[in-house]
């Protein structure tokens, strides 16, 4: 459909957001012990005004850390009984900036453009993306260079725009526009003095960030570095706490464990596994990754070369720059590249 942009008064939002709660789980950033994170509206306060996003990315309410998938009976070793555990609780994520709205879109295209996985499916059916665009660049992030942000232009059921004393209101699906006409009343039409308020907001936005990295010079250069000796280098201080990939937004490979409940009953649990760890490639017969600098190798070739290539384009990184602030290592990406791009 036709993004319809209509604008709410700020002093509605939190009307609107509560009104929703009653026939939905309400995800929001909020400010628990002085720290930015996405939580239940119900118990927390809801966080409008605050800069970048939280160091823990919103994939969680798709992909969740720790998932039990199915449980199965062998009681009857002929006829096993199995039930999946399909979470189709209905959800709205509201605040979630255009870094964190790409990583879902390409968390989407992996788990639902080739071969379905029915329980990242049950979830994300389930939700509705409510963004948060950006009006200042935030310490680590570099959305500008991968094209992610600080605005987003798809991606989001309904997205918006801090203008002042109120929101531009882009409603970008079907999905947003269902819930958009239950409430007339908080929604007016944009005039042009808003969509222009709002272009140069981004604008300003965009001009702030400083010039870190040049994305789509890295992914061309990244294959002539194969066996450079910067991998060695840069990876040398990592202590394999997998933390880069935890937060990533996009990162999303998982292993599986079948836990034994009474001997005949068990569950099947899924959790999130990290490439930066020796264990990962661990096979009967082999390890195919067995030093440090082939790991980190393999983290940003599969951002910003094997991701896109394989997936049309869809960004491997958003450039949300979580993984800088989580590293104890001190190991940056942007460093990284920038590395790559000078070769
Ligand atoms: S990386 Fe860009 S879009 Fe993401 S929080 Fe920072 S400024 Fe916003
Ligand atoms: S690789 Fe780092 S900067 Fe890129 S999306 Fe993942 S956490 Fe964000």
């Amino acid at each position: 459909m036709k993004n319809v942009m209509t604008t709410m008064n700020k002093g509605k939002l939190a009307d609107f957001l509560k009104s929703l709660a009653s026939d939905h789980e309400m995800i929001v950033p909020v400010i628990e012990n002085g720290n930015l994170l996405f939580g239940d509206l119900g118990s927390n306060g809801l966080a409008t005004d605050f800069k970048g996003r939280p160091p823990v990315s919103p994939k969680e309410y798709m992909f969740p850390q720790k998932e039990r998938i199915f449980t199965f009976d062998a009681t009857d070793k002929v006829n096993v009984s199995v039930q999946a555990h399909l979470n189709t609780k209905k959800r709205i994520l509201w605040g979630i900036r255009p870094c964190d709205l790409y990583g879902i879109k390409t968390l989407d295209t992996i788990y639902l453009g080739g071969y379905v996985d029915t329980y990242y499916q049950a979830r994300r059916s389930n939700t509705l993306l409510m963004g948060l665009n950006c009006n200042q660049p935030c310490d680590t992030g570099f959305c500008v260079a991968c094209q992610t942000g600080p605005f987003a232009s798809e991606a989001f059921d309904i997205m918006f725009t801090d203008l002042g004393d109120k929101y531009l209101v882009n409603i970008g699906s079907e999905a947003g526009k269902v819930i958009a006409d239950k409430y007339p009343s908080l929604f007016a039409a944009a005039t042009d003095d808003d969509l222009k308020k709002a272009r140069d907001a981004e604008e300003k936005c965009k001009q702030g960030f400083k010039p870190v990295v040049d994305a789509k010079a890295a992914k061309q250069k990244l294959p002539e570095t194969w066996d450079d000796a910067l991998w060695a280098e840069e990876s040398a201080t990592c202590i394999l706490c997998g933390g880069c990939n935890f937060v990533c937004p996009t990162c999303h490979c998982f292993n599986i464990e079948d836990i034994a409940e009474d001997g005949k009953v068990s569950t099947r649990v899924r959790y999130w596994d990290t490439c930066q760890l020796g264990g990962f490639t661990q096979m009967a017969a082999e390890n195919t990754r067995l030093a440090q600098f082939e790991r980190l190798r393999q983290r940003i070739f599969h951002k910003y070369v094997y991701t896109p290539d394989k997936y049309g384009g869809v960004p491997g990184c958003t450039g949300c720059g979580r993984c800088i602030e989580v590293c104890p290592a001190e190991i940056d990406i942007t460093h990284v590249l920038g590395r790559v791009t000078s070769k």
